[in-house]
């Protein structure tokens, strides 16, 4: 099945009580036993319900997987596959990555014996150089948040392979619209859902999609004993959510595409980061890679003045200023004071993170809208 049908069937089935063909939000913690142990597959809501159930198999379809598992957040994915080491187990990260995975590693994961080296990807020697026999995982993200650098996916999977290393990729900002990892030789792919694929800013979840069968239950069984699971009403809304994943995902490339060239041409204008740019040093890789660059784009005002970032994101009305991204509104961010706050001063300039830069996530809006409005703010 092509993506689109997907999006709208995979994993969802009309009721089989009532023939609705919406699944219906299963409101409801236990399920009566015929007698003991004798059941229908559902015993406890922490286990299985089926609106996850339906979830589940939907994004597992769209990743291209065999198991979808669902968590109460993005982070508490992570957290899942990250309870898969033991002390003494290396990581390699992306360093340009998620604040909250960069705090849940370093501030929950270090203090319990795991040992975490952050490097720059975009140069898959740079991870070469601190494999060692007691590498565990390597965690990829790509486009990279909030530099949008590119990942070599195939090249670092391989290499990962090679050493018997775990390797997951954490596909929030591309969606499975716009690229597969698992088909690109990764092991797990993990989502932020709250962004493009909840699609809709109201709803908080993440997810993991693999093929491995024990890896799966490992992680099932994770997230049954942690007990981080998401409710059925939210799961609910994420299957409305991804029905229009693929016309969304569509509108945000076109939105920001054109809105990166604008913005590239404006003197005020400093570094534009957008990997559909051919001046963007990844944008050979993302067109091989994706199919398309995304709706995410960061800036920097020429002069690098704080107070005039700072002005920027006062004066805009049509963008919100606000954390998180992927959903249907303009949303425009600080990275350096909000979603990247946990991640120390000096880390964050080491990775190239001005407090300067200014990150859109370009919603769905009439793109001479949202280019009036920077207009204005920017002047
Ligand atoms: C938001 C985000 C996360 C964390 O997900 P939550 O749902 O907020 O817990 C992880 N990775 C990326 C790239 C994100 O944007």
């Amino acid at each position: 099945m092509k993506f689109a049908t997907k999006a709208i069937h995979a994993g969802v089935e009309p009721d089989p009580t009532t023939g609705a063909i919406m699944t219906p939000i299963y409101q409801t913690s236990t399920y009566v036993q015929e007698s003991p142990g004798k059941h229908k597959g559902y015993e406890y809501s922490r286990t299985h319900n089926p609106t996850r159930t339906a979830l589940q198999k939907a994004l597992a379809a769209l990743e291209n997987g065999q198991h979808g598992i669902c968590y109460a957040s993005g982070l508490a994915a992570t957290d899942a596959v990250l309870k898969l080491f033991r002390p003494g187990d290396e990581i390699i990260a992306t360093n340009d990555l998620y604040g909250g995975t960069y705090r849940i590693m370093k501030k929950i994961f270090e203090p319990f014996g795991l040992i975490f080296h952050f490097v720059d990807m975009s140069d898959p020697v740079a991870v070469e150089a601190v494999l060692s026999p007691a590498t565990k995982m390597i965690w990829i993200e790509t486009p990279t948040n909030p530099l949008l650098k590119i990942i070599d996916i195939e090249a670092i999977t391989s290499l990962a392979r090679s050493k018997n290393v775990l390797s997951v990729v954490d596909n929030t900002f591309a969606s499975p619209y716009l690229q597969n990892p698992l088909d690109l030789g990764a092991d797990i792919v993990m989502h932020s859902v709250t962004k493009y694929l909840g699609g809709h800013s109201d709803t908080v979840m993440g997810a993991l999609v693999l093929n491995d069968d024990a890896l799966a239950q490992q992680l099932a069984f994770i997230q049954n004993a942690s007990g981080a699971v998401p409710g059925p009403q939210d799961c609910f809304l994420v299957l409305r959510g991804l029905k229009t994943l693929h016309i969304r995902m569509q509108r945000h490339c076109e939105n920001a595409g054109k809105l990166a060239v604008w913005l590239q041409n404006q003197p005020k204008v400093g570094k534009v980061y957008y990997p559909g740019l051919p001046t963007h040093p990844g944008h050979a890789l993302a067109a091989r890679q994706m199919r398309g660059f995304g709706g995410m784009i960061s800036f920097e005002l020429k002069g690098d003045v704080y107070q005039e970032a700072v002005s920027v994101m006062e004066n805009l009305h049509v963008f919100s200023l606000g954390e998180s991204l992927g959903g249907v509104e303009s949303l425009c961010t600080h990275p350096a004071s909000m979603t990247h706050a946990s991640i120390p001063k000096e880390e964050r300039a080491k990775a190239g993170l001005k407090d300067t830069l200014i990150r859109l996530s370009v919603g769905i809006e009439d793109i001479d809208d949202l280019i009036a409005d920077l207009q204005q703010a920017i002047g």
